[in-house]
């Protein structure tokens, strides 16, 4: 049907009901890093976006307590550990999607259809040239090795992405072998786990450690930033795992909510998420890789080199969490 045709045969009242269309975002994704595609959602589409903004947990919080008269329609997450939780803690619905489903790989949606990624992040290894020699380096796993005996700074064990990565671990090596990883891997630290990923950047920049475990995103973020180009400068991406499951990866995505108001717009959002255009800006937004592989990476991440991702289904990652969180603890991984 011709456009001309459409609108001429929807009634006032029909237009008028298109035009008060809305859809209530509730995201941990900082504004600044939403609220321009948000808009632009609005632009193509005339469904007005009323957002919200807060840490993972407490939007959590807010849903559970807002219960069944929660305004709530679609959650926007940095991490798929706080998707996994909102599902298990029943906040989500199924979205029946034909192009969710066919646009994102298998590994990065939830297999009941709760969550779908949007984006994706790997961790890899940084490394300072000149103190180590690529050529060294192999696997994560390898980093338990004696020869890197406190040369390695990495974040404490409460981080999501840490637990993430051993819980990854968990999936292809198993628990027992994992736990012997991470005892060894948690002597080769440089320093007691502090700060954030930007903070071991700076570390190995400053010769505490050699190697650094950060999410791509900060060193890129790092490297267009005008204070911390110079300490992002000081190591190079080492792609770790290539010869075998290939480099960790975690997904930022959304979910429409048990109780959304407005389920129609919900999935129109998402949907609109994963377009050609919307992964463009969505990804170069936030220096994190489309989950559509037809869209071209930002020229920063294009610096660090293509590399093979691991293919587990992330909804594992979600599943083995605890697990995880344990075998770090018992490890005397801070
Ligand atoms: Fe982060």
């Amino acid at each position: 049907m011709k456009f001309s045709t459409l609108v001429a045969g929807l009634s006032l009242g029909w237009l008028s009901a298109l035009q008060a269309a809305e859809v209530n975002v509730y995201s941990a994704r900082q504004q600044e890093l939403i609220k321009p595609l948000l808009d632009k959602f609005t632009a193509s589409s005339g469904v007005k976006v009323n957002l919200i903004t807060g840490k993972p947990d407490e939007l959590l919080t807010r849903i559970r307590q807002e219960g069944r008269n929660s305004p709530a329609d679609v959650l926007i997450s940095t991490d798929v550990g706080r998707l996994y939780r909102a599902k298990q803690q029943g906040l989500l619905q199924p979205v029946e999607s034909t192009l969710l489903t066919s646009q994102i790989p298998a590994q990065y949606r939830d297999p009941a259809k709760l969550w779908f990624g949007l984006t994706m992040r790997a961790r890899p290894i940084l490394y300072v040239p000149g103190k180590v020699d690529p050529a060294e380096l192999s696997t994560i796993e390898n980093l338990a090795d004696a020869k890197w005996r406190g040369r390695i700074c990495i974040r404490s064990s409460d981080n999501v992405y840490n637990q993430s990565m051993v819980a990854g671990m968990i999936a292809t090596i198993g628990a027992d072998a994992t736990a012997k990883w991470a005892a060894d891997f948690a002597k080769n630290f440089a320093q007691p786990p502090k700060g954030g990923d930007r903070d071991q950047v700076k570390a190995a920049a400053a010769g505490v450690c050699d190697i650094a475990i950060a999410n791509t995103y900060y060193l890129a973020a790092m490297l267009e930033d005008p204070a911390d180009k110079a300490a992002a400068s000081s190591v190079k991406v080492f792609w770790p795992n290539q010869q075998d499951r290939g480099a960790h990866v975690n997904i930022s995505g959304a979910a429409v909510l048990k109780h959304a108001p407005n389920q129609a717009q919900a999935k129109q959002l998402l949907e609109y998420m994963v377009g050609a255009e919307a992964q463009q800006w969505y990804a170069t937004a936030n220096h994190e890789y489309p989950v559509l592989a037809s869209v071209p990476v930002s020229p920063v991440l294009q610096g660090f080199g293509p590399f093979k991702a691991d293919t587990l289904s992330l909804d594992k990652l979600g599943e083995l969490n605890q697990q995880a969180l344990m075998l770090m603890d018992q490890a005397g991984w801070k």
